[in-house]
């Protein structure tokens, strides 16, 4: 027998869980974890190095605590995006927004104190919650993967806790919520509580809608949290960010780590924001795979939800086996998408237009053989 976790005093919480993770194969195509298929261009791989060359020199000295010059930059970028007046004092950024909603759970949730998010969702919402103390309740959602808003009033009525999460367009299911229903919780939220309502838009630049940036007009108990994972192309940079209330930004750096952002980070980022035209450029092209991953799989017979993502879910796989069975044949064709223990349902991150032919030319052979 070996000495493993279980052996170790870890908090009661932590006991027989595993850690969040997909599965990371060896497989040609992967369109498992909703990454930008595309490498970042070299001119801005040039950027990099010399920005990064330029700040190596001071790496002696701890970065810039505040990240002024990012957090403006950021403003900008959200200001010229959404036509929302937005600036520093309302930006905030860390290693990723996985680390911005920590912060925001490690400031507005913890011990004694509980979240809500409507599943399925965003399962590292409850994740980082149980990492911080706080009691997750998971909020109801319909058949066909929109919010009743009746519903999800009644359960922040009810259990009225301390934080609501919307993600918006959802993951994993894609589609958009409507402003309409944001304002709705928000409202509930404020009755019950009042209670921070936070807006995950991880891929809002995905989306055929707009940011809902201009909603923190007036609401200073919501939070929109952004990342540069998914649009920028940029998961390996580790860099998310939220826009709230200047008090909200005040607010996290109790928690904040000091020196969290680190100068390599800070300068790296700042080169991917010089290049933004470009990067936008590559979320066209992903948008139009995306609509055309809906259009083929639907013209193939399968149910697909609306999608403002960057990926598609699609089924339904209700025979023998199921999702998981149809998943392990669709990799067996050298193809990697998502099982996200859905029943019925697997989700496709859209990739190249060469790994989205591999990705329908796979699923056109499963469906043959299943109506074979
Ligand atoms: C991918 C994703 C994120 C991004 O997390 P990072 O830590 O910024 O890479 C955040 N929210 C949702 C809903 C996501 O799917």
């Amino acid at each position: 027998m070996t000495f493993g976790i279980d052996d170790l005093p870890v908090r009661n919480e932590l006991r027989g869980k595993s850690p969040y993770g997909a599965p990371q194969l060896d497989v040609p195509v992967r369109l498992n974890t909703n990454e930008n298929p595309y490498p970042l261009p070299e001119p801005l791989v040039e950027r990099i190095a010399e920005r990064v060359r330029e700040v190596a020199r001071d790496l002696n000295r701890y970065p810039d605590r505040d990240a002024v010059e990012l957090r403006t930059r950021l403003a900008e970028y959200l200001t010229d995006t959404s036509g929302h007046e937005v600036g520093l004092a309302n930006v905030w950024a860390a290693n990723g927004s996985n680390e911005v909603i920590q912060q925001l759970l490690q400031t507005f949730g913890g011990p004694g104190r509980t979240a809500i998010g409507f599943e399925p969702s965003y399962s590292m919402h409850a994740l980082i919650a149980r990492g911080t103390g706080t009691g997750w309740i998971p909020g109801p959602r319909n058949e066909d993967f929109t919010i009743d808003v009746e519903e999800a009033v009644r359960a922040i009525a009810s259990h009225r806790p301390d934080v609501v999460f919307v993600t918006t367009p959802n993951n994993p299911t894609g589609n958009a919520v409507p402003p309409e229903t944001v304002l709705a919780l928000y409202e509930a939220a404020q009755a019950a509580k009042p209670s921070m309502v936070v807006v995950d838009e991880a891929y809002i630049e995905f989306s055929h809608g707009d940011s809902l940036l201009p909603l923190l007009e007036g609401r200073p108990n919501l939070v929109v949290s952004r990342t540069m994972s998914k649009a920028f192309g940029a998961a390996g940079l580790r860099l998310g960010y939220l826009a709230a209330h200047p008090a909200v930004v005040d607010a996290v750096q109790l928690v904040r780590l000091p020196y969290h952002l680190s100068a390599v980070t800070q300068a790296t980022a700042l080169a991917a924001l010089e290049h933004t035209d470009t990067l936008l450029g590559y979320v066209e092209q992903l948008k139009a795979e995306r609509d055309r991953l809906v259009t083929e799989l639907r013209a193939l017979g399968f149910e697909v939800v609306e999608s403002d993502a960057n990926f598609v879910q699609f089924g339904r796989f209700d025979g023998a086996g199921g999702s998981h069975a149809a998943w392990q044949k669709i990799l067996d064709r050298g193809v990697l998408v998502r099982d996200n223990g859905i029943p019925g349902w697997l989700r496709v991150s859209a990739g190249t237009p060469q790994e989205n032919d591999a990705f329908l030319d796979a699923v056109r052979e499963l469906k043959k053989e299943q109506s074979a």
